[in-house]
């Protein structure tokens, strides 16, 4: 059903040796690789069909607009969307976080309200708050981790109880622990105490099936290049009583309605929230790796993950001198490590002379970092192209540098 031998075959790029290896990529949670047919999307697009969407009314500007907009038809789907306008097309997610923190949380909070975030984030899903906090003099919640990794959920009550929480920011997935969140639970409560939610779908999308409307979130922000698409391609999902009510967050053209001497009106959304000539192509690109996921079922690779990261725990479990960080359960198909008291960046460089690919450093998660009392960590993360035997080459090639540095 399932089957990765097949599957590996439509990436090009796993087909090469890297320093004499064949390449075992386990940096997906970073980018994962391209599929022949998203990169065969792109190139026929570029061949027949490019051209700026929205004006032109010859034949390829029409081609042009109804690629762009179908995309946009196949992300609403991909997230049971109740409406295509649901979905605003970005850079990625710190676009789409940005997006949401200008647009709205510039406007509608004031001094003394409140921002939830939490110690799992990204910086993408942090920075954006702090900065927001700081013009609006709005205060900043952080929910700590309990010992395994978990969100601390009775502090996050507690912050809720104040009244004054007017957002709340949360990861669906953390790209260091892996940590699962019990995000419709999360958005729930911010209902009742009258916040909205914004999740952080970027390590969660690409792996498990996401609906917006089961999961009522009020926005939800993934990127492309984590979910077999281009880079520079992402999107905002937002409630279409909210998209609407906000303010533009760029403005030039394509974002507006009727442009006067000194004031101009918007575009209905989403054009309001994308000014200047979008990236086409990767809007082509990600529909076509939609596509792609769809064929496999959003269930199959979930699954496919989950068995593939019982291997890799039981496997890097067993390696002498090494520390996994984050839960056990609920998480997604990654696993940051430690290894002895050898450095992420060396760790990683004695596995890339064995072809194998992974993450070294604090993976803009600072804090969560800091938490863990440790300035980095290397990072080993899975997708529908890994099998046993990747996990296999990994835990041989650590064995070397234990090797080198044991
Ligand atoms: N959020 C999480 C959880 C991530 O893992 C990442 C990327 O690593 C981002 C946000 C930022 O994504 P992008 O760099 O595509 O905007």
């Amino acid at each position: 059903m399932f089957n990765v031998q097949e599957i590996k075959k439509d990436f090009a790029a796993l087909q090469q040796q890297v320093n004499g290896k064949s390449l075992v990529y386990l940096d997906s949670a970073a980018s994962s690789q391209i599929p022949k047919q998203v990169a065969e999307a792109m190139s026929q697009y570029y061949a027949t069909s490019h051209s700026n969407v929205h004006r032109g009314v010859h034949t390829l500007g029409e081609r042009a607009t109804s690629a762009y907009e179908g995309a946009r038809e196949k992300v609403a789907r991909f997230l049971n969307a109740p409406k295509v306008e649901n979905i605003v097309f970005t850079r990625g997610t710190t676009e789409s976080i940005n997006l949401v923190a200008y647009a709205y949380g510039l406007h509608k909070l004031q001094a003394g309200d409140g921002i939830v975030v939490t110690l799992l984030e990204h910086h993408s899903n942090l920075v954006p708050w702090q900065q927001i906090a700081k013009i609006k003099g709005a205060k900043l919640y952080m929910v700590e981790l309990t010992e395994e990794g978990h969100l601390n959920l009775e502090q996050y009550r507690s912050f809720l109880k104040q009244g004054n929480i007017k957002i709340v920011a949360v990861t669906q997935a953390s790209n260091v622990l892996g940590t699962v969140t019990p995000t419709k639970q999360i958005v729930q409560e911010a209902h009742a105490a009258g916040a909205v939610v914004v999740v952080d779908a970027a390590q969660s999308a690409p792996h498990m099936a996401i609906d917006v409307q089961d999961l009522d979130a009020d926005f939800l922000a993934a990127s492309g290049h984590k979910m077999l698409g281009p880079t520079g391609i992402g999107f905002l999902y937002g409630k279409s009583e909210l998209l609407d009510d906000m303010e533009p967050f760029q403005m030039g053209g394509s974002m507006i309605g009727l442009v006067d001497y000194y004031e101009s009106n918007w575009a209905e959304v989403p054009a309001k929230f994308e000014a200047g000539t979008p990236n086409i192509v990767g809007a082509v690109g990600l529909a076509a790796a939609i596509d792609y996921l769809n064929a496999l079922g959003m269930e199959n690779v979930h699954q496919h993950e989950q068995q593939l990261l019982a291997y890799a725990w039981d496997r890097l479990s067993q390696v002498e001198g090494i520390e996994l960080y984050g839960p056990r359960q609920p998480r997604t198909g990654l696993i940051a490590f430690n290894i002895d008291d050898t450095h992420p960046h060396d760790v990683s460089t004695v596995l890339d002379a064995e072809g194998v690919a992974v993450r070294a450093g604090h993976h803009c998660a600072q804090p969560l970092h800091k938490w863990l009392h440790t300035a980095a960590t290397n990072r080993a993360s899975f997708y529908i192209y890994n099998d046993e035997q990747d996990i296999d080459r990994l835990v041989a090639a650590l064995q070397k540098v234990k090797e080198m540095f044991g």
